[in-house]
């Protein structure tokens, strides 16, 4: 037996995994054929971050009279943007390398297929620099994550010049001038924030008919109306049938309310979901079953394949970083025989546009489709001191609880920095606060946390500042 646990894939999902186990006392490997971190920290979640930073500084620049200072002009190097957030991943990227040191994690740089072996499948790793190498291990966890979705039949995949994903999104050498985003989730929302921010002309194409769907109603009607203060446009209820590229630029056919619209920019950025990386990994021969793009696996990551386990973007959805590692801790945590990390925890979700958008449980409308009686309450920043103060009094929270017992069971943000607000809500989600507990917890002055206070005071008739 070569290691009691090999991880495929290094993504947040697989590095967090390895460290865990590693803590555990498992002799473990991780086989990663591209770079550690996966594509949250170089390709996803982090370097976006930093594209957007430089995006909102720039953003406010063009507003600092407001705070009644002055600048002369204002300008930005669109090469020096890019290589910042090229640093900060390659920073992170580092910083992985070094946890799987510390460890004594061993990394086998490769690819991965599976075969037939005892206890678990046999891990045949091509290497990067030639050669092959095959590793039997106790336990196999795949956490080989997913990549941009594309339709090639109506075009929708990148052409390496003018349709893009978010992987050349992220390294563009110019900033097009005229863009037209295809998918108004998160990554579509985010891309199209930042070229936005930097002057570009931005259309978002969504075929919903609303966009940021998976948001609850208020939050994706508000977050429309503040892009396009912004000066983003929008077609929702659009439907892209097809995209085509020349040299110069891109054309994208769309129907909307059955009629047929041409549209053309520099530039087309895809972002019509993703789709679990499954493919070459031998799963077939193993009898792993795959459903929709994505592994089958049971409440603790197990395949049904003795050994086998997945987490993360390759086990469904939600398709999110945090996702991935709580999964990967708790799958690791049931293979050694520990107690698990609690599965059923919610997972919030963010998108880090201006402004931001952040929640987490249920939205109203998927309360009430499930047969609840709801209580709920909301508040807005533009009576918040701390927002006033700050020039940041755009957005609300909103809140759901279930009247029956006063859980609360939904939490939805839109405003300045309201992804760090979340988690407040998260833990009282998991910890199944009621509105009397989050009534009771005092919130610091003045901070735009007490919007959330607020709220939750709403809900039951007892707001203060309204
Ligand atoms: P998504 O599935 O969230 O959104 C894609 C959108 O494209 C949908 O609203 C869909 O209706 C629309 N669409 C599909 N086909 C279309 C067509 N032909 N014409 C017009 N619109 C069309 O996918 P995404 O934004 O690509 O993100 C992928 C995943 O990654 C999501 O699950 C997201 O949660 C996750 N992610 C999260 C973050 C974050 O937390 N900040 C950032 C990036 C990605």
């Amino acid at each position: 037996m070569d290691f009691d646990l090999v991880v495929i894939g290094s993504g947040p999902g697989g590095y967090v995994t390895a460290i865990r186990a590693s803590q555990l006392g498992l002799k473990t490997a991780i086989v990663e054929r591209a770079e550690l971190g996966g594509v949250c920290l170089n390709w996803g979640c982090i370097p976006t971050k930093a594209l957007l930073k430089s995006g909102e500084v720039y953003e406010e620049l063009g507003h600092l009279e407001d705070y009644g200072l002055k600048t002369e002009g204002r300008s930005f190097d669109f090469a020096k943007v890019v290589e910042r957030s090229r640093k900060v991943s390659a920073q992170l990227n580092a910083g992985v390398a070094f946890l799987m040191k510390k460890h004594k994690i061993e990394v086998i740089a490769g690819t991965a297929r599976l075969e037939k072996g005892s206890p678990a499948p046999k891990v045949v790793v091509k290497l990067n620099d030639g050669g092959s190498r095959t590793v039997q291990a106790k336990n196999v966890i795949l956490a080989t994550g997913a990549r941009a979705r594309t339709i090639p039949a109506v075009g929708l995949e990148p052409d390496g010049e003018r349709i893009w994903t978010y992987r050349e999104a992220l390294v563009p050498k110019f900033a097009p001038k005229t863009l037209v985003v295809i998918g108004s989730g998160a990554i579509g929302i985010e891309f199209a924030s930042f070229f936005r921010a930097l002057g570009s002309e931005v259309t978002v194409i969504e075929a919903l008919p609303r966009i940021l769907p998976v948001e609850d109603e208020e939050v994706s009607a508000a977050a429309q109306k503040a892009f396009q203060k912004r000066g983003l446009k929008f077609r929702v209820g659009a439907s892209v049938k097809k995209l085509s590229s020349s040299k110069s630029g891109v054309k994208v056919e769309l129907e909307a309310g059955g009629k047929a619209e041409t549209l053309e920019a520099e530039v087309a950025i895809v972002a019509v979901g993703i789709a679990g990386n499954v493919e070459d990994l031998g799963l077939e021969a193993l009898g792993a079953e795959v459903e929709k793009g994505h592994i089958v696996v049971d409440g603790h990551g197990a395949t049904g394949v003795p050994g086998l386990y997945a987490i993360g973007d390759v086990a469904g959805p939600p398709w999110l970083a945090h996702k991935a590692s709580h999964e990967g801790v708790h799958c690791v945590e049931h293979i050694a025989g520990f107690a698990p990390t609690n599965l059923t925890s919610p997972i919030p979700g963010c998108t880090y546009s201006t402004p931001q958008i952040a929640s987490i449980g249920l939205t109203e409308a998927q309360a009430k489709e499930g047969g609840r009686k709801v209580k709920v309450g909301r508040f807005p920043f533009r009576v918040n001191g701390k927002a006033i103060a700050s020039g940041e009094t755009e957005g609300f929270v909103k809140l759901v609880f279930d009247e029956a017992t006063g859980a609360l069971i939904g939490a939805h943000m839109i405003g300045a920095e309201v992804t760090e607000m979340i988690q407040g809500y998260a833990l009282a989600i998991t910890m199944e606060a009621t509105e009397a507990e989050l009534q009771a917890t005092v919130y610091p002055h003045p901070t735009m946390s007490e919007a959330m206070h607020e709220a939750a005071l709403d809900a039951y008739g007892r707001v203060l500042h309204i």
